[in-house]
């Protein structure tokens, strides 16, 4: 089965998201941990928690993402921003632990000005604060489209974050489809020498999870700029082949299309009917 779902509101809580996952045809869902622009997060209600995980047994759900606020920047070179940093997903990774054994997404940073290779030994760092034995969250860099000074937006890049983390063992990334492509990796055309590059730089084995986006931009124009499915560069005889790709094919997809929920389920039923396996 195609696990697959969309990025849904958590306002009305963990059972009512994995409830309006099912309704629009899904078996996963992302969710953000707390307002995309940061700030406090609302105080977990564990009843409601175990509510989501006894439903997502009885309705086969596949792991479910949270996604760090996108205004988390690890590698700012203001400390002030880089502590905001660490306490949230400090906090984040101990709330995730009422929902054990799931994905938690975020971007790797920005270095603004002071290069990658400081961005990095920055997210190293940080990563090596906040990740802990006990903990069953995976937690994922996500591949980023290169925009601005974004960093992850190279194969390269992240596995240096890999390699300077201390429990490696906790970390695996996402790739995002439209970042990908406006990273200049062509997964349209060329998707299994890029899986292959993967492969060799990252390890296959790191992958866990898909966000499924089309883009509106030409390949490698650093925009990131998401698309409904098939009305993009990408189009939808790629996000077909990706979906159905050997080595991606039982990874948790996720819609972060612009669209409500109505046009979500279709995006859902459509790659449905042409999910091969
Ligand atoms: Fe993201
Ligand atoms: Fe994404
Ligand atoms: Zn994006």
């Amino acid at each position: 089965m195609l696990n697959i779902g969309a990025h849904l509101s958590i306002s009305k809580g963990f059972l009512a998201c994995g409830k309006e996952a099912v309704s629009i045809g899904g078996n996963t869902f992302q969710f953000f941990t707390r307002n995309p622009r940061g700030g406090k997060a609302k105080e977990i209600d564990k009843k409601d928690a175990d509510a989501l995980i006894e439903y997502m047994k009885e309705h086969n759900f596949s792991k479910i993402l949270a996604h760090a606020p996108y205004t988390l920047n690890p590698c700012s070179a203001t400390e002030k921003t880089r502590e905001f940093a660490l306490e949230t997903m400090k906090d984040d990774l101990k709330r995730m632990e009422f929902l054990p054994n799931n994905l938690y997404n975020f971007h790797p940073g920005s270095h603004v000005g002071q290069g990658a290779e400081k961005g990095i030994e920055l997210i190293t760092k940080q990563l090596n604060t906040v990740l802990f034995p006990e903990m069953t969250t995976t937690v994922l860099l996500e591949t980023m489209a290169g925009k601005g000074s974004e960093v992850g937006k190279t194969f390269e890049e992240l596995r240096s974050i890999i390699d300077g983390v201390d429990l490696d063992e906790k970390i695996g990334i996402c790739l995002d489809t439209c970042h990908v492509f406006d990273g200049g990796y062509d997964i349209k055309d060329n998707l299994e020498e890029v899986l292959e590059e993967f492969d060799k730089i990252i390890g296959i084995k790191r992958l866990k999870a898909i966000h499924l986006n089309d883009s509106k931009n030409y390949l490698g124009c650093h925009k990131d700029r998401h698309e409904k499915i098939g009305k993009g560069a990408i189009g939808l005889e790629g996000m077909i082949k990706i979906i159905n790709h050997k080595d991606l094919k039982d990874l948790p997809f996720f819609l972060e299309t612009p669209n409500d929920i109505d046009g979500y389920a279709e995006e859902i039923k459509l790659l449905r009917e042409n999910y091969k396996y």
